[in-house]
Parts: C-alpha cells; sequence; structure tokens
C-alpha cells in the first residue's frame, strides 16, 4: 500500500467518523427542536380550544362543543398539521371528536388516563402522530378551579418526517461534499509537501548508488523532509569528496607502481656492471629475433667478443681496475650499435651484439669498427698488456648462412671467436662452414 493510501485513508476515516458523529448530534437536536415546535402549536390550539370549551362543559351544552369543533377544524386544523382533536369530560368520555363516529366512547387507557389524571399538559409520540393534552379549569379567582375535563390533540408528524428526511439526506451530500474537498486538499498537500520530496530524495538516492556522484536532492523548504534531502546532499558531497581523493590517490599508486615495475624489469634484464642487457635478455631477444628472421625470410648475425689475456690485467691490475676496462668497453659499443641491435654482457668479460637485419659482411665492418675503437681508447696501465694494448677478439656469425638456429648460431659465433684468439687475438673471424 503506498504512502498516498495509507494517509488519505486514514484522514478521510477521521474526517468521515467527525463528519458523521457532527451530523448525528445535529439531527438530534433538529428533530427535538422540529417536534418541539409541533408541540408550542399544538398546546397554543389546546388552550384556545380549553378556553372556548370551558363555558359549554361547565354548562352541559355539549351541542356547542359540536359547533365550535366545526369551526375551529375549518380554520387551524390543516395549518397546524393536527389531524384529530377530542374533548373528553371528566369522566373521560368523549363529548367532542373531528370524527363523530368517536362520541360517547370512555378513553381511560394509556395517555388518555394519564392526561385525565395530571393538572398540566402532557405529550407523548404515539406512532405517527404526537398526542398533546391540556386539561380544562373553570378559573374562579381565590378559588381552586373545577376541573371539566381535558382537551386532547393529536399532531400529524409526516411533515416532520419529511422534514427529517430532507435534513438527513442533505447532511449525507455534505458529508459527501466535504470528504470529496477533503480528499483534494489533503491529497494536493500531501504531494507537495511529501510524495514529491519524498520521490525526489528516492530518486537522488537511486542515481546515486548507481555512480552518479553529482546527483542531489532539490528538496525546498525548512520542514523534516527538507532538513532529511540537506543531510543527504552533505553526505552525497562528502561521500563524492572522499572517492575523488580515492581515486586521485589510488592513480598516483598506480603509477608509482607501474614506474616501480618499469624500473624492476628494466633491472631484470639489465647487466649492473655495464648497463648493457644481461644474458638472460640476450637469451630471450635471440630466439625472437631468430623467429623473426625465419618468418620474415632476413638475415641475422651475432658479434661474439672477449677481452684478450684480461686474466694477466687482472691478476697486475687488480679486479677493480679490471671492472672499469669492463664498464668502458660497455660503453664503447653502445655508443657505436644501432637502436635496433641489442648488445648484451653474455658472461665475465665476454659480451655479444645481435644485429638483426645485418649480413655477414656490415656485421664484420662494425665488428672491425668496435675491435679499432677498442685497441685505440687508452686504458690505465694498458702497458703491460701483451703488445702494450688493451684489444678484444670477435666472432661473427650469420643467421641462416652460419646457423639454422639460436644454439648453433651462438655456437659458431663463439668457434670463431676461439679462432680468433688462436689466430693472434686482437682479429675478426667469421663462422665457417663445418
Ligand atoms: P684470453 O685472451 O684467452 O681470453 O685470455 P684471458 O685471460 O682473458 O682468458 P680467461 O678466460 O682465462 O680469463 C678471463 C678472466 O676474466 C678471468 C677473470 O679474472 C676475468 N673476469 C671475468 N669476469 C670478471 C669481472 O666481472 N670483473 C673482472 N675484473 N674480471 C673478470
Ligand atoms: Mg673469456
Ligand atoms: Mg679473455
Amino acid at each position: 500500500m503506498t504512502l498516498r493510501v495509507k494517509v488519505l485513508a486514514s484522514s478521510l476515516g477521521v474526517t468521515i467518523l467527525a463528519m458523521v458523529l457532527l451530523g448525528v448530534l445535529m439531527f438530534r437536536a433538529h428533530r427535538a427542536t422540529v417536534l418541539a415546535e409541533a408541540e408550542l402549536r399544538a398546546r397554543a390550539f389546546l388552550s384556545m380550544l380549553s378556553v372556548a370549551s370551558t363555558g359549554p362543559l361547565a354548562a352541559g351544552r355539549i351541542e356547542d362543543l359540536d359547533g365550535m369543533l366545526a369551526r375551529l377544524i375549518e380554520r387551524n386544523l390543516e395549518d397546524l398539521d393536527i389531524r384529530f382533536v377530542v374533548i373528553l369530560d371528566a369522566q373521560r368520555r368523549v363529548i367532542g371528536h373531528t370524527d363523530p363516529s368517536q362520541y360517547g366512547r370512555r378513553l381511560s387507557e394509556g395517555f388518555y388516563a394519564d392526561a385525565s389524571e395530571a393538572d398540566s399538559p402532557r405529550v407523548r409520540e404515539d406512532g405517527d402522530v404526537l398526542l398533546v393534552s391540556a386539561p380544562v379549569f373553570t378559573a374562579v379567582p381565590g378559588q381552586p378551579g373545577i376541573r371539566w375535563g381535558t382537551t386532547v390533540a393529536g399532531v400529524g408528524l409526516e411533515r416532520v418526517r419529511a422534514d427529517l428526511l430532507g435534513l438527513f439526506w442533505r447532511a449525507v451530500l455534505t458529508i459527501l461534499i466535504v470528504v470529496a474537498i477533503a480528499t483534494l486538499i489533503v491529497g494536493s498537500r500531501l504531494e507537495r509537501l511529501v510524495l514529491r520530496p519524498v520521490r525526489r530524495l528516492t530518486e537522488a538516492t537511486r542515481s546515486f548508488a548507481a555512480g552518479d556522484r553529482a546527483a542531489r536532492a532539490m528538496v525546498a523548504g525548512d520542514d523534516e523532509l527538507a532538513d532529511l534531502a540537506g543531510t543527504f546532499n552533505h553526505m552525497a558531497g562528502q561521500i563524492a569528496l572522499h572517492t575523488h581523493r580515492l581515486e586521485e590517490e589510488i592513480r598516483a599508486r598506480t603509477r608509482d607502481l607501474e614506474e616501480a615495475n618499469r624500473r624492476l624489469e628494466a633491472l631484470a634484464v639489465t647487466d649492473p656492471l655495464t648497463g648493457l642487457y644481461n644474458r638472460r635478455h640476450f637469451e630471450h631477444v635471440l630466439s625472437l629475433e631468430v623467429r623473426r628472421a625465419q618468418r620474415m625470410g632476413t638475415r641475422l648475425s651475432l658479434l661474439m667478443m672477449d677481452v684478450d689475456h684480461f686474466k694477466r690485467y687482472n691478476d697486475t691490475h687488480g679486479h677493480p681496475a679490471g671492472d672499469e676496462v669492463l664498464r668502458a668497453l660497455g660503453r664503447l659499443v653502445r655508443e657505436r650499435v644501432r637502436s635496433t641491435d641489442v648488445a648484451c654482457r653474455y658472461g665475465g668479460e665476454e659480451f655479444t651484439v645481435i644485429l638483426p637485419g645485418t649480413s655477414r659482411t656490415d656485421a664484420m665492418v662494425l665488428a672491425n669498427d668496435l675491435r679499432l675503437n677498442m685497441e685505440a681508447h687508452p686504458f690505465e696501465n694498458e702497458a703491460t698488456q701483451p703488445g702494450g694494448r688493451l684489444t678484444i677478439s670477435i666472432g661473427v656469425a650469420t643467421y641462416p648462412a652460419d646457423a639454422s638456429d639460436e644454439v648453433a648460431l651462438v655456437r659458431a659465433a663463439d668457434q670463431a671467436l676461439y679462432r680468433a684468439k688462436e689466430n693472434g687475438r686482437n682479429r675478426v673471424e667469421v663462422a665457417q662452414a663445418d
């Protein structure tokens, strides 16, 4: 059941109840007034009748009563709603009646008995008729009056009842109209003051929950709902702010993490002494490049170089001096190769350079270039080396001419290097077919 139905049902229930209670009270009051009026009219008529009948009653001129009654009936009865009039003597005998067939009857039961006994007027509702009585006295100044008889009038209640019925229907109509107006007023106030703000709050909450962080509830006024909307908006603002800050922080952390990862990746493939790629990376890249050359039908050359008589240099000048030579050689190699070439420290004082898309001839040119640069580079205390200089020997092998895969290519370059050593060092040798 919606809020609208609940509130309308209870407010209308209260309205209807109040209207019905009010209606009942007013109806009863009105009924009492209308009856009192009928009674008053009847009593006025009876007092006139009593006065008029005193003489004939006292004198026993009953025939005079008939004439009087006939005149009264002619003049008044219809206007006063009086259906019948009865005149009783002291023995409760009917000595005058608007219905002549009633003459002579003794009425000693019920209301008539009570009315004949009583010194004052009596009133009683009897079916469709209101019975009203009045005693007939002869008033003698200074003496108790003589009771001659009683007059009774029967007032028809049809007009009273029709009046009350009309009132009843007007009351019902009024209740219906009031309820309809109350429904309209309560409904529209409910819509404006409660339902619309609640709908706006619900929509804003839903949108916010669905991820729209700019969602706010627009509720004007200074009541509890406006207060609630204000609290919600404040909360939404705080959450949006915190979420924004959190996202910023996550972005910054992610950037740091990515940077750290990049550094870690670089470290994982870098030789710390020379800054060249390490052996692991060399093997990885060589296998990729051989496969690529295979796929594209291109060539690939590999240089393998080794420092000549390096043990002697280490033994003579110490390992730190030897390390410095290796670092310098690393720089020399890095400066000479292209960006697509991959220079690595293969291990100890051995270096390799992968030369994608490079022929044997071009590889030899580069190898000789490197060798001459090494020879020309001044090293501390190199005079103690054989020939007075620090030099390198290089073996060159080319895919697919010298080897069918990367393992064979490394072997071929290594063998060429051995030959360079055998043939006197500080030279370049190319791989030879077995
Ligand atoms: P050859 O001309 O035949 O290559 O003679 P060699 O003395 O260079 O050959 P060998 O392989 O016997 O010696 C290699 C030496 O390289 C042994 C070792 O002292 C030195 N070495 C290997 N790794 C490092 C290094 O990281 N730092 C230094 N300072 N020396 C190294
Ligand atoms: Mg060696
Ligand atoms: Mg060596």
